[in-house]
């Protein structure tokens, strides 16, 4: 088996394998601990995957516990919801997680280490061989440009989103949302709530996250439309610090506070990829397409499709068939297990959009803090996106 990736999603697949005895290839086109570009919130759900691939106890040594998330609306409206056990459904952990993705990535890629795993890193896989309608491998180049082959049964896309495995087989679309993403850490943030908090700004069109990683330092990621961000690209801080001074109830938080890295960027955050028309491989995290952030999935997302992908591999390894329609229903669950909370995610970036909309929401769900808690419970991954069609009672 061929893992092309070793961020989450491409480290838990390669964990999960290997622990059933598959002999796992992973190439990363870098050497860890590496920075990602990320708001670095995990939802509530995500330990129980860490729990499952042996890492969360050093990610609780080092993660902030964030108890909950505090809004504020366009109009000043602030709502403050708690990770809660609501009825049936409760939380793996009733906290999310905040902590730098640098640190994250390494404690999976150390977890890798420990396993009987060929890691690879400052490889980069440079193609994929499909041979008779089927993934056979893929060609990649080392650290010195040394060109190499290799070829498995089946090759799981985990390269995240730049996916060469998606391009190759030509399976990412560009998305309508333009958005762009900039991102820094901040310290001494006066007045952090006790316990923490994440911190969600909405101030249309951008909204602003805040989100403390370790002591006295928060990242602190604002989202724009990519047109107003682009001609900045050179000068990337002054655009930061000029539109965070905008948003009237972000930069009140950031009074006295500091920028202590550099600002980055990415952008444009949503693209599609389609499904893929070959057999031989699976497509995890974002290799198999983005949204946004607002709704912090990303990281979850990446582990529970490292979950379904390596029940897929050991379904295909045990049956020696990796066709494409072997595969298929991998790709329908996957799809089926993120449909509710994406269909979530574009109705709430249709509320972020609007300013009225959006303080509308906010005063109504002020009203009714219970609705706010299922609200995070989904967003949380631990509540199913069909409660929100049933929020009497709450
Ligand atoms: C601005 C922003 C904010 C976000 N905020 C959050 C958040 O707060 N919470 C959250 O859960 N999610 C968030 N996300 C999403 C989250 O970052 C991703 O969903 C997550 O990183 C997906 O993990 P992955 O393993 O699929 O991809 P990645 O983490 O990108 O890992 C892919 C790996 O593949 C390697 N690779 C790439 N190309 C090649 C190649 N050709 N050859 C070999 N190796 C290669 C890379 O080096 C990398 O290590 C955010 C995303 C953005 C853009």
């Amino acid at each position: 088996m061929i893992v092309v990736g070793a961020g989450p999603a491409g480290a838990a697949t390669a964990i999960l394998l290997a622990e059933h005895g598959v002999s796992v290839l992973v190439l990363d086109r870098a050497r860890f601990p590496r920075p990602k570009i990320c708001g670095e919130y995990l939802s509530p759900e995500a330990p129980r995957v860490l729990d499952r691939l042996g890492v969360l106890k050093a990610v609780d040594a080092v993660a902030v516990p964030l108890a909950g998330m505090r809004i504020t609306a366009p109009d000043g409206t602030v709502l403050t919801g708690a990770y809660r056990a609501l009825g049936p459904w409760r939380p793996y952990r009733e906290h999310a997680l905040g902590l730098p993705r640098a640190t994250l990535d390494a404690l999976l890629v150390d977890r890798l280490r420990a396993l009987p795993v060929d890691l690879r890193e400052e490889v980069r896989v440079t193609d994929v061989l499909v041979e008779d309608g089927r993934v056979v491998g893929v060609r990649a180049l080392d650290r010195a440009h040394r060109a190499l082959e290799a070829r498995a049964p089946l090759v799981v896309a985990a390269d995240g989103r730049a996916s060469i495995v998606a391009q190759r087989l030509g399976l990412r679309r560009p998305h309508r949302l333009q958005r762009m993403a900039l991102v820094t850490y901040v310290a001494g943030l006066a007045g952090a709530p006790e316990p923490h908090l994440g911190e969600i700004f909405v101030d249309p069109p951008d909204y602003a996250i805040v989100n403390p990683v370790a002591p006295d330092r928060a990242n602190l990621s604002l989202v724009v439309p990519l047109a107003d961000a682009a001609p900045w690209s050179a000068r990337l801080g002054t655009f930061f610090a000029a539109r965070a001074r905008q948003l009237p109830h972000l930069a009140r938080r950031l009074a006295g506070a500091r920028m202590v890295a550099p600002v980055r960027a990415l952008g444009p955050l949503a693209y599609e990829v389609a499904s893929p028309g070959v057999g031989g491989v699976l497509l995890v995290g974002d290799a198999g397409g983005f949204f946004d952030p607002f709704t912090g999935e990303g990281v979850f997302t990446a582990l529970r499709s490292a979950e379904l992908a390596a029940e897929a591999a050991l379904r295909a390894l045990r049956t020696g068939d990796g066709s494409r329609e072997a595969l298929a229903p991998y790709e329908q669950a996957r799809r089926a297990a993120f449909a509710g909370k994406a269909r979530l995610a574009r109705a709430l970036q249709l509320v972020v959009a609007h300013r009225r909309l959006a303080n509308l929401a906010a005063r109504t769900l002020g009203r009714r803090p219970g609705r706010l808690d299922v609200l995070l419970g989904v967003i949380g991954d631990y509540v199913p996106p069909r409660a929100l069609l049933r929020l009497r009672g709450w």
